[in-house]
């Protein structure tokens, strides 16, 4: 399987520079410069070789697939049926969702909480330049901020996830606005900016924290559709199946959580949806 995988970025390679000495006619081609007008094609061909080797190296079936650009003009984000709360459209409350609507075979990655600080995965990540979102909860990144500043500086978004884990019904208005409003400080402090992305901890909500969200200055407030483990899917659908533009969840933990680490967890992940014929997108770019 993986000989196969580096055969074709090799075939791939191959045609690119080919197709690149057959007398190109595009744009670049008017500008006189040969040497240019195949040099986009090269520079795309020698990334897909490293991406095939980066992919070989951390021992996926082979390489993530290319997200399509970010859309020119966003998509329309509504609450998922069902899950909207009182008040929702007149006091223009953060919806709640599941999915992204698009027709692209894309899914986003959002992985939450922070407990697990693993060096190994903020190397896997940028070496696939596969994106992702991460929401943190105070009380787990507290005794390092450094790594998820390191995280940040590779292009990942921060988004809240409150300061310390609650189950935000149980609470009163005032208490989760606390919550919330407390991890936009904390995230301004650390990391130089309050998002503007909130999800609630284990997808529990009310209407008193989209309103708290809100007042937070939160703007949308994601939850997931399948949710990735180290040894399983779980799926909130009947169908069982990725549709394009769910968000997909998993979670910073390691061996002291569950059987295998945060590269074992990408791999089932990053298999799977490439396998299946999906890219992984960036949440920021659709919201
Ligand atoms: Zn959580």
């Amino acid at each position: 399987m993986k000989v196969t995988v580096g055969s074709a970025a090799l075939a791939l390679a191959a045609a690119a520079l080919l197709s690149g000495c057959s007398g190109d006619t595009g744009p670049a081609a008017g500008r006189g410069a040969p040497a240019q007008a195949k040099g986009p094609q090269a520079r795309q061909a020698a990334e897909q070789a490293r991406l095939a080797a980066a992919a070989r190296r951390w021992g996926l079936d082979r390489a993530p697939l290319t997200p399509p650009p970010p859309p020119a003009r966003k998509p329309e984000i509504t609450p998922r049926d069902g899950f909207e709360v009182d008040g929702q459209e007149e006091e223009d409350l953060p919806p709640v969702f599941t999915t992204v609507p698009t027709k692209q075979k894309i899914v986003f990655l959002t992985i939450d909480d922070g407990a697990e600080k693993d060096p190994d995965f903020l190397r896997m990540m940028s070496e696939l330049k596969v994106p992702y979102t991460a929401f943190l909860s105070n009380y787990l990144i507290e005794e390092d901020y450094g790594y998820f500043r390191r995280m940040q500086a590779l292009g990942v978004t921060l988004d809240n996830h409150t300061l310390t884990h609650p189950y935000l019904p149980g609470l009163t208005y005032e208490e989760q606005k606390d919550e919330i409003c407390g991890m936009q400080a904390v995230m301004k402090r650390q990391f130089g900016k309050a998002p503007t992305v909130f999800r609630p901890p284990y997808g529990n909500y009310n209407g008193d924290t989209l309103r708290a969200a809100k007042a937070c200055g939160i703007k949308y407030a994601p939850l997931w559709d399948e949710e990735v483990f180290v040894d399983h899917w779980e799926y909130r659908d009947w169908d069982r199946s990725l549709h394009p533009g769910d968000i997909v969840l998993t979670h910073f933990r390691g061996r002291d959580d569950w059987d295998g680490t945060m590269v074992d967890d990408m791999r089932r992940f990053l298999n799977k949806v490439t396998r299946e014929g999906y890219a992984v997108a960036r949440l920021e770019d659709y919201l």
